[in-house]
C-alpha cells in the first residue's frame, strides 16, 4: 500500500470512530500533511497553568453594581434547545478586524504573557472565588483552526486546561477524524473561569471576560472559528438565533470564517445518526476551508 492510501485509510478509521458513521469512501490524493496546515512545526502548548488560586477571600467585589441575572441554574452546557438569548447582551457593532499578522513565536509570546500576567491571576468576575485553576486555552499559537467551548468544567478547572473530560475526548475524536493532532489547533472557552455547577455563564460574566477571548483571536488570528454549542455561537455572533438555524452555515467574525456546530456534550448526550452527521457535515466544510481533503461520506444510516 502506497503512503497516500495508508493516509487515506487511516483517515477513514478515525472518522469511522470518531463519528459512529457507517461509510466514508475517501476521494482525493491522499490526507495533508498536517505541517501543510499548521505552519509552524511541533509548537508547544500553551496554557498549562501552574494552578494559582485566585484568593477568594481578598478578591474584590465585581465591578459592576448592575443587578445580577443568572441562569436558570438546570441549564446545563450543550443544552442546545434552551433558550439563552436572555444571557447576551443586545447585538453590538463589531469593529473591523485590525491586528497585525504576527510571526509564530510573536504568537506564542503574547499568548504565554497574557496567560501569565493577566489571566492567571484574574479577580475582575465573580467566577474567580470558585473556581480552582484559570484555564487559558492551549494549542498552536499559529493554529488555522480555533474552537471556542463555554467554559471550564470540573475537570478542566482542576487540570487547568480546556477540554479534558468527556466531552474533550468527543473533541478530541473529531479533531483526529480531520486528519489533525490536538496540538495543531487552538482551544479555548468564552470564560476562563468555571461557573459553579456546570451553569451557563452569566452575561455579565461573559462580558467582563471575552476581551481576553478577543486578545487570543487577535493575537493567533485563525482561518477558521469553530465555536462548540449555542452560547458561543450566540456570543461571537452577537445573536439570538437557535443552533438549527447558525450551524451549519458559514458566518463571519471580525472578517474571520466562523462555522458554529454542537457541544461535544450534547453530541455525548444526544448520541443519534442524525447529530453525529451534521458535526461532521461541519467539520468538513471547515477542513475544505483550510486545505484539508474532505473524505467524502456516504449517506449516514
Ligand atoms: N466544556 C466546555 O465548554 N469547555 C471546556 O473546556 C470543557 C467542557
Ligand atoms: Fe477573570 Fe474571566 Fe475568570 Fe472572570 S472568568 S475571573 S473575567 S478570567
Amino acid at each position: 500500500m502506497d503512503s497516500g492510501a495508508r493516509n487515506r485509510l487511516k483517515l477513514w478509521l478515525r472518522s469511522e470512530k470518531a463519528l459512529g458513521l457507517p461509510s466514508v469512501a475517501l476521494s482525493g490524493s491522499g490526507a495533508v500533511g498536517i505541517e501543510d496546515i499548521s505552519g509552524a512545526a511541533a509548537p508547544a502548548p500553551v496554557g498549562e497553568c501552574a494552578g494559582e488560586d485566585c484568593g477568594a477571600a481578598t478578591a474584590p467585589a465585581p465591578p459592576t453594581a448592575a443587578p445580577v441575572v443568572l441562569p436558570p441554574a438546570d441549564r446545563r452546557r450543550g443544552d442546545e434547545t434552551g433558550n439563552a438569548a436572555a444571557l447576551f447582551a443586545p447585538a453590538a457593532e463589531q469593529p473591523g478586524f485590525d491586528a497585525p499578522v504576527l510571526s509564530p513565536e510573536e504568537k506564542r509570546s503574547r499568548l504565554l504573557a497574557l496567560d501569565n500576567n493577566e489571566v492567571r491571576g484574574c479577580t475582575k468576575c465573580r467566577l474567580c472565588e470558585t473556581r480552582t485553576q484559570t484555564v487559558f486555552g492551549e494549542g498552536d499559537a499559529d493554529a488555522k483552526i480555533f474552537f471556542i467551548g463555554e467554559g471550564p468544567g470540573e475537570n478542566e478547572d482542576l487540570t487547568g486546561r480546556p477540554f479534558v473530560g468527556r466531552a474533550g475526548e468527543m473533541l478530541n475524536k473529531w479533531i483526529a477524524a480531520m486528519g489533525l493532532k490536538r496540538e495543531q489547533v487552538f482551544i479555548a472557552n468564552i470564560v476562563k473561569c468555571r461557573p459553579p455547577g456546570n451553569r451557563v455563564p452569566a452575561p455579565d460574566e461573559v462580558a467582563t471576560c471575552t476581551p481576553y477571548l478577543q486578545r487570543q483571536l487577535e493575537i493567533v488570528r485563525p482561518k477558521v472559528i469553530v465555536t462548540l454549542g449555542l452560547p458561543s455561537a450566540k456570543y461571537m455572533l452577537q445573536s439570538n438565533s437557535t443552533m438549527g438555524r447558525l450551524r451549519g452555515q458559514w458566518h463571519e467574525w471580525r472578517g474571520i470564517r466562523l462555522m458554529p456546530t454542537f457541544h461535544p456534550a450534547y453530541v455525548l448526550r444526544s448520541y443519534t445518526n442524525e447529530v453525529r452527521a451534521a458535526v461532521w457535515d461541519d467539520l468538513k466544510k471547515v477542513m475544505a476551508e483550510v486545505g484539508l481533503p474532505p473524505p467524502k461520506q456516504r449517506s449516514p444510516s
